[in-house]
């Protein structure tokens, strides 16, 4: 008897204001990778509407980074009926978000105990789970909770971690190191946080990769 096949993966972006949020499918097992500005809840429904994505095919959210432009609009929703993914690594960056926010942005605080907290260790059983074959990687440099998705076939979602032509002095060591850690495990294709989809190591329009970083 045939092999069932695995479903194909599928990726678009439902971002806005210079920030993408990528929804990573397989079938109607869905992930989206970075979740929002805080109070925009309304602009996510209407992009994923827009998108072809129902909100309720939505497994989990996973913030590449602890940043408000990434993971501001997390606890809305989760309310909205989307869980948290978290990995390890990130969970003491979690109660730092309220201390980048003012109180126009709208922020509503995430949740510390109800999230789904796994190591990077069990993250490819994990997403295998969800139908999605891929890993996801520790990969600092523009923030020390920083980690990136990386599919078997080489589809990378980065967040901020800087563009190699950008970095400056600081974390020039440790975002290399990340870089390396992307290449050696067959990342080819960037999916970033800000600005377009490129390959590992070509230079983009610069201009648009140093589109705001947060
Ligand atoms: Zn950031």
């Amino acid at each position: 008897m045939a092999k069932t096949a695995p479903l194909p993966t599928t990726i678009v972006n439902v971002g806005y204001r210079s920030t993408n949020y990528w929804v990573v499918s397989a079938g109607a097992s869905r992930l989206l990778v970075d979740l929002g500005w805080p109070g925009t809840m309304g602009v996510m429904r209407a992009n994923l509407h827009r998108m072809g994505v129902p909100l309720s095919e939505i497994r989990y959210g996973l913030a590449t980074h602890y940043h408000i432009d990434h993971a501001g609009l997390a606890q809305e929703c989760k309310q909205a009926g989307v869980p948290l993914l978290v990995l390890a690594p990130q969970v003491d960056a979690i109660p730092l978000m309220k201390t980048w926010v003012k109180p126009a942005d709208g922020y509503v605080e995430i949740g510390l105990h109800d999230n789904t907290i796994i190591s990077l260790a069990q993250s490819r059983a994990f997403l295998e789970r969800l139908g999605i074959a891929g890993e996801i990687l520790a990969t600092p440099g523009h923030s020390d909770d920083s980690v990136s998705l990386l599919l078997d076939d080489g589809s990378a979602f980065t967040g901020d971690l800087t563009h190699r032509a950008l970095v400056t002095d600081g974390d020039a060591v440790v975002t290399a190191a990340s870089w390396k850690l992307l290449a050696d495990r067959g990342a080819k294709c960037i999916y970033p946080g800000h600005g377009p989809i490129h390959l590992i190591g070509e230079q983009t329009d610069l201009r648009l990769a140093r589109q705001t970083q947060e």
